[in-house]
């Protein structure tokens, strides 16, 4: 039997859960719904990396301030979700690439997060498996690796041992407006459910939900190899890696190559839109593997043990979409967050918070209001 809740959160990924939990914990009885399991949506297709990535200034100080929170969670929350303290390795291939090294190490360090310039002898130091005749790299020490499904499962069970509820297998399939100040949501066994405000962290299943509200699929595949002794000290990252690449069939893909604390290497990555289905696609898959192996050679002769496509939530100008709904009283979103969904769950869940409660944002929360998107 479900108690009353003050808020209910629609999604159990890394950003839903996240977002319960901060709610639960600043004394709002929270309700945690999701139609599967927590952490099995875009959650459990992505790599972990925790990155502080700078392509707006919007993007850095999201992911800054969450990476500072990360922080703080790894510390508190001891042995969870494989966390590795990898650093990334921004690797340029010929001059242009490395001038943009140096034009994010400049960045980075301007706000605080360390990031350092790599001449090419360095960088074999510090990475033999790298190819010959690299022009450089910045390495940015701060950045780490986590496994986000398992820390979504936990940050579940976190709300339940906090006093908050937790509903799995059921589908939230409307959500309307009552009369006087709450949100009445229905779920696919006919159950009705109320609460004064609902957060909806569906991820792909925003839309769904709230039709007005642009979240779409970004694909994205990666392989991983079998467990080996020989460890990569970094995420191994192109200076490519981006957005902006995308060819007329609409694939962009740039190197990105993870030492897994198993011993296994995972790579990736590509980004294609327009696309329905997570079948793997060889030619995306095999552009992925190419890009990787012009990098690090010896993933030629390492085993693929297995292949996935996983869907982005991406929203039409790259930035996620949190906070009130501008004309649905009561309806709250932390959606649309693309390939930044892990790292930035944490800033996620205390902008939502805070606003929710009337309380200060830490960082200016304007830029991912969701009425920039409305009419
Ligand atoms: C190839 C790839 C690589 C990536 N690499 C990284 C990375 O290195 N670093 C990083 O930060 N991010 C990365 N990401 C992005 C990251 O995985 C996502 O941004 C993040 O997982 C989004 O989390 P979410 O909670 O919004 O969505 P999801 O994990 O999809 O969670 C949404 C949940 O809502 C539930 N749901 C949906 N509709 C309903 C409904 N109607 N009723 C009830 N429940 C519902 C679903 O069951 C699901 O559990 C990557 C993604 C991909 C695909």
């Amino acid at each position: 039997m479900l108690q009353q809740a003050d808020v209910i959160v629609i999604g159990a990924g890394i950003v839903g859960a996240a977002c319960a939990v901060s709610l639960q914990q600043a004394g709002m009885r929270t309700l945690l719904i999701d139609a599967a399991q927590p952490g099995c949506g875009v959650t459990a297709a992505g790599m972990g990396h925790l990155v502080a990535l700078d392509e707006s200034e919007q993007e850095l100080d999201l992911c800054l301030y969450s990476l500072n929170l990360w922080r703080d969670w790894v510390v508190q929350h001891p042995d969870i979700g494989q966390v590795t303290q990898s650093g990334t390795l921004w690797v340029a291939e010929n001059e242009a690439q490395l001038q943009q090294a140096q034009q994010r190490a400049e960045r980075l360090n301007a706000r605080n997060w360390h990031a350092e310039m790599i001449s090419t002898q360095q960088l074999h130091q510090l990475e033999p498996a790298l190819r010959q005749g690299l022009a450089g790299a910045v390495r940015v020490s701060g950045d780490s690796i986590v496994y986000a499904p398992v820390i979504a499962h936990h940050m579940a069970q976190e709300l339940k041992q906090l006093g908050g509820q937790l509903l799995c297998g059921y589908q939230v399939i409307s959500l309307n407006q009552a009369s006087g100040s709450s949100v009445n949501l229905e779920l696919d066994n006919g159950q009705r459910l109320s609460a004064q405000h609902v957060v909806v962290a569906a991820g792909l299943g925003t839309s769904s939900l709230l039709p007005d509200i642009p979240v779409f699929p970004r694909k994205g595949h990666l392989a991983i190899t079998d467990r080996y002794p020989r460890r990569l000290q970094h995420q191994i990252v192109s200076m490519d890696y981006g957005q902006h690449n995308m060819t007329a069939d609409g694939l962009s893909v740039a190197a990105n190559i993870q030492p897994r604390a198993t011993g296994q290497w995972l790579i990736g990555s590509s980004r294609q839109d327009g696309q329905t289905d997570t079948q793997v696609s060889t030619i995306a898959l095999g552009t992925v593997l190419q890009s990787a192996i012009r990098l690090l050679p010896c993933l030629a002769t390492m085993h693929v043990i297995r292949a996935w496509a996983g869907m982005r939530p991406a929203s039409p100008d790259g930035q996620p979409i949190l906070g009130a709904h501008p004309y649905r009283s009561g309806v709250w979103l932390a959606a649309g967050h693309e390939g930044l969904g892990v790292t930035t769950a944490l800033a996620t869940a205390e902008l939502l918070k805070d606003q929710m409660l009337g309380l200060p944002t830490a960082i200016d929360a304007t830029p991912y209001a969701p009425s920039r998107l409305l009419p």
